[in-house]
């Protein structure tokens, strides 16, 4: 039989009436005599232990998603009616009904609630087969033969028949549903297993009129019924849960773990759908990139947690000014996009990206404080600008860079200003990995002393080794890494390399300085003064053998933020070295305020300085200039010794060119500069020191 929960008002006149029924029906049996005969026999305690058993190891079967319970204590209960007598049934049903209910502390209405119906669906069964059997008044059971099986049969079909109307009409009455759509729908099933339970419940009758030891025998088929609905029970709920973990993977793996948007593979598939509708469809689709314009600024000064806050704002912030077909996904760190799938031309991509703008620009309220966000924008279209996701995105972003570098805020793709041919692109990932490959190495290049011919330092000049392309350099690689991130990487490992060498050349004994190039990007990070301390830390160098090399131009692009970080940079102690100088627009005013301690001259006014009058002048000029705010002035591109004399005269300080030396690995330093060259590597004083842990 069924077992049933439910509550809910309407049910509880009929849940009582049934109760009331039920416990009279209960007393009248159970008082008459014959139910305490009934506990002297042996058959009544066996069958009486297998049906509280069975009520106490429901099978639990599934029925669709849902879990349904079959207490096999029916066959017993029938059994025990047919052996010893109705009274006998409602007795030991009521207690075994009873005890399963309170241990499932169910509440004590409720387990009177299914005594009671268990007992007038008893009472009814009992009635029924008194009547269709030659029943003797004298015995308390019928007797089971071929004969009697009709009446046992309609007797097990009344028992069935109360007990499915009774508790179908109590779901149907807490559910709010009609009763004979609730008995409809469970009616099959329950006809379906209890037909079994009835059929076993003569036979087990028989066996114990034989012997009462038989009855283990006939239970054990309910034992495997148990086992095998248990474990494809379990089967189930594991494929269930299976189920929902696999949907649970594909979405982690289709979307952003901290922001829940979409990521970059979900991204590439909708575009890639989005191009194949519009091939249909003759229609433009577009791709908006951008990031957070000093978002790194924003992490720094509040914290990770609140940069993370600050991103999840983004994507509920942009909805707002998108339709329900686009997609916005974060592709990692501060950059999102959007796929607009159908759009009317560049002028309506152009308008979303004003709205994303001015959506951002709008203040987000973190920790107190009102912060407005500036974006990069970069925007590209099928067809115009690419047949596949791939290129697409790869153009807005080139996009978004032509829209920082210019300072406009939003720039639709222009291939006139892109300098990403397919082969630079493809060394781009292939840079990434350089690092971690070991195929870039530092050459050095000497600064001379223009009076003494001594070495006090040298440049460290960077060269990828690329397995296939042969020696990459750095004008090349360069400007790549500083459009894709990779210039911080790239900075640290040039610096902590240089630092390396001049710590090695000081335990061999010689006191060389080097000096590194940095690009803008290096100079906008106000995280550099505190990692250049660290790696000078790390070699047990004093600050005053590092010199780092900006240019002019460099400087100048945002004199504000990079002199906040040259400032710091100076108080460290390390050499600041102005590069490249005179190719730029700096002001003499603002050279002054720097806190610079070289310039160097550019080679091509040194190279012609001999045969162009206006390069003569700005070498003179700066060597003046240099002399006046107390700076040292180097010569870059000294190829000649007549170059050499000149600038010596002139009263420059130092010399670099092909005339002392080209880059050199830094094993061929001391090779090159031995007792037979002019020129003199800066010893140390007294012995060799060992070398730092590194
Ligand atoms: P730079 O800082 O002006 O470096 C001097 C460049 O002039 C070097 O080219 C050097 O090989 C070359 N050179 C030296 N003496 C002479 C000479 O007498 N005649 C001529 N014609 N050329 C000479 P290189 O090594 O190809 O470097 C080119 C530029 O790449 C560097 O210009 C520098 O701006 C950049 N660079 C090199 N290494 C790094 C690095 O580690 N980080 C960064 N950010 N930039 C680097
Ligand atoms: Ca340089
Ligand atoms: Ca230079």
């Amino acid at each position: 039989m069924t077992r049933r929960c439910f509550s809910s008002r309407p049910i509880h006149l009929y849940v009582g009436f049934i109760t009331l029924a039920g416990a009279a029906v209960l007393i009248a049996e159970v008082s008459a005599q014959r139910a305490l005969l009934a506990l002297d026999s042996p058959t009544f305690w066996v069958f009486a232990s297998c049906l509280v058993l069975g009520e106490l190891l429901p099978i639990r079967v599934r029925r669709g998603r849902e879990v349904e319970e079959i207490t096999t204590s029916t066959t017993f209960t029938y059994a025990l009616l047919l052996a010893a007598g109705t009274p006998a049934a409602i007795l030991a049903q009521a207690a075994g009904t009873l005890l399963s209910e309170l241990i499932r502390r169910k509440p004590l209405w409720k387990a009177a609630f299914n005594v009671a119906q268990m007992t007038l669906s008893i009472a009814a069964a009992g009635a029924v087969v008194a009547f269709f059997t030659t029943h003797d008044p004298m015995s308390d059971g019928f007797p089971v033969a071929a004969g009697t099986l009709g009446g046992i049969l309609l007797g097990a079909l009344a028992m069935f028949g109360v007990n499915s109307i009774m508790t179908g009409t109590a779901v149907a009455l807490a559910q709010g549903r009609s009763a004979v759509s609730q008995l409809r729908d469970t009616l099959f099933f329950q006809a379906s297993t209890d037909a079994v339970l009835f059929a076993m419940s003569p036979l087990i009758v028989v066996a114990s009129e034989r012997s009462l030891l038989l009855v283990p025998l006939t239970v054990l088929p309910l034992g495997a019924v148990y086992r095998s609905t248990r474990s494809s029970l379990e089967k189930a709920e594991l494929a269930d849960e299976l189920a929902t973990q696999a949907q649970r993977n594909e979405y982690q793996a289709m979307h952003d773990a901290l922001t829940d948007l979409p990521n970059r593979s979900l991204f590439r598939d909708r575009v890639g759908q989005a191009i194949l509708s519009a091939q249909r469809d003759q229609y433009e689709v577009a791709v908006i990139l951008f990031d957070i314009d000093r978002f790194k600024e924003v992490n720094d000064a509040l914290g990770h947690q609140n940069g993370d806050r600050l991103l999840r704002m983004v994507g509920p912030r942009l909805e707002e000014c998108l339709r329900e077909s686009d997609t916005i996904a974060r592709l990692g760190g501060d950059e999102f996009a959007i796929l607009l799938p159908k759009v009317a031309g560049p002028a309506a991509a152009v308008g979303v990206a004003e709205k994303i703008a001015t959506a951002l620009a709008q203040p987000f309220e973190i920790q107190g404080l009102n912060l407005e966000l500036d974006a990069s924008i970069g925007i590209a279209f099928y067809p115009d600008h690419g047949a596949d996701a791939d290129t697409l995105l790869q153009r807005a972003d080139v996009a978004m860079y032509m829209a920082k570098d210019a300072r406009t805020g939003i720039e639709i793709y222009d291939a006139r200003h892109d300098h990403y041919s397919p082969s630079r692109l493809a060394l781009v990932g292939e840079l990434r990995r350089a690092i971690d490959r070991d195929e870039l190495v530092l050459l050095y290049q000497p600064k001379a002393d223009l009076r003494n011919r001594n070495i006090p330092s040298v440049e460290a000049l960077l060269r990828w080794q690329h397995p296939t392309r042969g020696t990459i350099l750095p004008e090349e690689f360069i400007p790549l890494a500083e459009h894709t991130g990779l210039m911080r990487p790239l900075m640290s490992y040039v610096v902590d390399q240089a630092l390396a060498q001049v710590a090695r050349w000081h335990a061999d004994g010689l006191e060389l300085g080097v000096a590194v190039n940095l690009s803008v990007q290096n100079l906008l990070d106000v995280d550099l003064p505190a990692e250049i301390n660290a790696l000078l830390d790390r070699w047990g160098l004093p600050p005053a053998y590092l010199i780092l090399e900006i240019t002019e131009s460099g400087i100048m692009g945002d004199p504000v933020r990079t002199g906040h970080v040259l400032t710091q940079l100076h108080r460290l102690g390390v050499g600041l070295s102005i590069d490249d100088f005179g190719t730029g627009y700096s002001s003499l005013t603002q050279l002054g305020r720097m806190p610079v301690t070289e310039i160097k001259i550019d080679r091509s006014f040194v190279m012609s300085m001999t045969h162009e009058e206006s390069s003569a002048v700005i070498v003179r000029s700066t060597i003046d200039l240099g002399r006046n705010l107390g700076l040292r002035v180097v010569a870059e591109g000294v190829e000649s010794e007549q170059i050499w004399h000149e600038l010596e005269m002139l009263g420059c300080d130092q010399a670099q060119g092909y005339l002392i030396s080209h880059p050199l690995t830094a094993d061929d330093i001391p090779v090159r500069f031995n007792g037979g060259s002019p020129y003199v590597l800066a010893k140390r004083n007294g012995q060799a020191r060992p070398l730092p842990q590194g």
